[in-house]
């Protein structure tokens, strides 16, 4: 037992050694001006490439540290509340860590606008929860407000570096995508398929999951404090998570039986395993949610609760002359909310809806009543 832990523990202190050396190889070369911009969920795998990178950045004298370091999370403003309130707290140690040791370092996060959450286009303009044929979510929670992000810094310095937590061994599409660019291109950044001027650098793609595992029960983070939270997260909802989107081809975790980081609105999945993990271990708060979702979920092919006519007023039918529902009628929309508003209630914690979001929503209705009366 000893002599296997003692092979584990020079693995990784080998193979962790390597890591950093070669991020450290990595952010001293090219051109310096080009910000690297570090895709952070607060899951493993990102939690992993902050760590290696805060280590290496370190390791660097001062004056050598002159490429910007963006740690960008994304907030769907429907996160899993435990996963964004660990999230939060990593977010502030990093940023406390980041300004006490004067790193290049900026902790940012990005939201969708009003005009497109999950509320609003769910409630307000009546989209049916999004399922597997219609996930208009993805693109419009996660893609496009990080796509965004990446794009202004790409504009103000000519070439931005996306740094991912992708690894081969994490899925079969993954390993594919992954494949797939390490033979196309041999140097370690491979141009974005998405975003013109990007380009990722994936410096744990080499890693295993027991090697990810090892590294974050081995290392204490940099930023002080341990890493326990995360992982009694991970035993809380058993395993999986909602890595940092910035593609459809790299969203296949997102809305699966695997994504157990998600939305707490989840619909494409078919059981919130996370959600349901954490009221299993314990925390009851959260069964209102999960009951809301479920909820949300069955009402979506309720032909009562569906308009006729599609929100530009045509009416359609697919390649066999079934008819399409429209949105989610008035009527329903009202329904939604009121539900919603009573799941807050019984919740008790951070309002699930924000004020501003109910007032879009009733403005949105008034205009859809006038148009329907006109
Ligand atoms: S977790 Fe589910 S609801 Fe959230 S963006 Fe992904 S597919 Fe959509």
């Amino acid at each position: 037992m000893n002599a296997a832990n003692d092979l584990m523990q020079d693995h990784i202190h080998s193979l962790w050694s390597e890591i950093i050396e070669s991020i450290k190889q990595e952010y001293l070369s090219e051109d310096q001006s080009y910000p690297w911009i570090l895709g952070f969920s607060g899951g493993k795998d990102s939690t992993v490439v902050a760590h290696a990178v805060f280590d290496a950045l370190l390791s660097l004298a001062p004056s050598r540290r002159t490429r910007e370091v963006h740690v960008v999370s994304n907030d769907t403003l429907v996160e899993s509340p435990l996963v964004a309130a660990h999230l939060h707290r990593t977010q502030a140690a990093l940023r406390n860590a980041a300004k006490s040791w004067c790193l290049p370092v900026t902790i940012a996060t990005t939201r969708p606008p009003i005009e497109k959450t999950f509320w609003t286009l769910l409630i307000g303009k009546g989209y049916p929860s999004p399922n597997q044929t219609m996930r208009w979510c993805t693109d419009r929670l996660k893609i496009q407000p990080t796509s965004q992000y990446i794009l202004d810094r790409v504009c103000a310095k000519g070439a931005a570096i996306i740094v991912l937590g992708v690894r081969r061994d994490e899925s079969e599409t993954r390993r594919i995508n992954v494949n797939r660019r390490k033979n196309l291109h041999q140097s370690n950044l491979s141009p974005h398929s998405e975003l013109p001027g990007a380009f990722v650098y994936r410096p744990i793609v080499e890693m295993t999951t027991d090697d990810v595992w090892d590294a974050i029960a081995t290392f204490p983070p940099p930023w002080g404090g341990s890493h326990t939270g995360l992982i009694q997260l991970y035993r809380d909802a058993e395993g999986g998570e909602c890595p940092v989107v910035l593609s459809k081809a790299e969203a296949p975790g997102c809305g699966t039986a695997s994504s157990r980081f998600g939305c707490w609105t989840c619909t494409v999945v078919e059981k919130d395993r996370s959600l349901q993990g954490f009221v299993d271990s314990g925390n009851r708060e959260y069964k209102p949610l999960i009951d809301f979702r479920d909820w949300l979920k069955e009402i979506r092919n309720n032909p009562n609760y569906r308009s006729v006519e599609r929100r530009n007023g045509k009416i359609q039918f697919d390649a066999l002359g079934k008819h399409i529902p429209g949105p989610f009628t008035i009527q329903a929309r009202r329904m939604i909310l009121e539900k919603l508003l009573e799941t807050q209630e019984a919740y008790g914690g951070d309002p699930l809806i924000s004020n501003d979001e109910i007032d879009l929503i009733k403005a949105i209705w008034a205009q859809d009543l006038s148009k329907k009366s006109q």
